[in-house]
């Protein structure tokens, strides 16, 4: 089948919608039109849109087209998580999940690559490496398909990618989210989840506003370069600048996302290093402990741990929140439910799979 080339109009800002009828010798208003009916009415077809002209319709429909993204599969959980996976225009999956809150409210997870490049050792979705970076549209379009399913009252870049890998497309979604004829959510509302690319947190402060989180998991260069590669380029006291510099809304905080592995990062001085290390910002921290799994070489920490970990840092004044773990009866970390549903490796693969550190947990996230 060949290729639709029209362009995609959930690619676009409002700006670029308006620039892009103006083109077509089309009124700056028209652009509000077909968003309202893109954003509000979740429309896909223009014919649909019944304030506009039969023939800007036509013209539409050769010029242009809507994207939208059907859910491929979902699975649900007891406790209400449910996690759909989206097949792409060019045959690649994405996974996004809709968490419930209390008051019928939730909260949706979504993607912003396809893999991820950053090689986290505890996360599935870091094991598949980089494909590619998803588009404006893709992103957004995973919130418009969560939305015909009911309400999303919060939204967290935090499935799979690393979002500032894709700051551009990133920044553009969130403007569309923001955009009153678009998805108009608050950018309270709205949080991303970063490994520490410390340049691109420093642009992304610049451009656009979003709460912020921060997948920590160490308090020692040492491990956490073991942990995440991506301290490396950028170490603990680096990001830590750049925490300190993000412009946060009055009322929010910095969250630190930490997975608490037993004998790896669960100490008496890992807690005491983790409150100097925030010293001075103002943080919550997510403490998430992780899920043991056969093919990995990591423990759960024990409940004692836990506790004496969370109870110092709440001792010395911090918001410390332990994670309750949702959907853990579906495929609840990012890339497993795409784990699932892709071709199994042949043999000799999944031996190797299996011999590496379990990739099942991702940002410190996820549920
Ligand atoms: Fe990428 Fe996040 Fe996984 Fe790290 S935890 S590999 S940044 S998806």
């Amino acid at each position: 089948m060949d290729q639709d080339t029209r362009i995609d109009l959930k690619n676009f800002t409002l700006e670029e919608l308006t620039e892009f009828l103006a083109g077509m010798g089309k009124e700056r208003f028209r652009a509000g039109q077909v968003m309202r009916w893109m954003y509000h009415r979740l429309v896909d077809d223009f014919d649909a849109m019944s304030d506009l002209s039969k023939v800007l319709r036509a013209e539409l429909h050769q010029r242009a087209r809507i994207s939208r993204l059907t859910p491929e599969a979902t699975e649900d959980s007891r406790d209400g998580t449910r996690k759909y996976l989206f097949r792409l225009e060019d045959g690649e999956t994405i996974e996004s999940v809709r968490i419930p809150m209390d008051d019928n409210r939730a909260t949706l997870c979504i993607s912003t690559q396809v893999g991820c490049a950053m090689g986290c050792v505890f996360c599935h979705t870091g094991s598949f490496g980089l494909v590619r970076n998803l588009t404006p549209g893709e992103i957004v379009n995973q919130v418009c398909a969560a939305l015909a399913d009911g309400p999303v009252n919060n939204i967290v870049l935090m499935g799979m990618g690393e979002p500032l890998h894709n700051l551009d497309n990133v920044v553009k979604a969130l403007q569309i989210l923001y955009m009153p004829q678009g998805l108009d959510y608050s950018p309270r509302k709205v949080t991303l989840s970063t490994a520490g690319l410390v340049p691109q947190m420093q642009e992304l402060g610049k451009r656009v506003r979003v709460n912020l989180a921060v997948s920590l998991n160490a308090t020692t260069d040492e491990v956490r370069n073991r942990l995440m590669p991506v301290n490396q380029r950028y170490p603990l006291q680096q990001l830590m600048a750049a925490c300190r510099q993000y412009p946060l809304h009055a009322k929010k905080r910095i969250t630190f996302e930490y997975i608490l592995i037993r004998d790896v990062n669960d100490s008496d001085q890992d807690a005491r290093r983790l409150v100097k290390l925030l010293h001075g910002i103002k943080a919550k921290v997510n403490i998430i402990p992780f899920n043991e799994h056969s093919a990995s070489e990591f423990r759960a920490p024990t409940e004692e741990r836990i506790s004496r970990f969370q109870g110092y840092l709440l001792d010395h004044g911090m918001v410390a929140i332990r994670r309750a773990s949702k959907g853990q009866d579906i495929s609840a970390a990012c890339g497993q439910l795409k784990g699932k549903l892709t071709v199994s490796p042949p043999a000799q693969e999944s031996e190797r799979n299996s011999a590496r550190p379990d990739r099942s947990q991702g940002k410190g996230k996820h549920l």
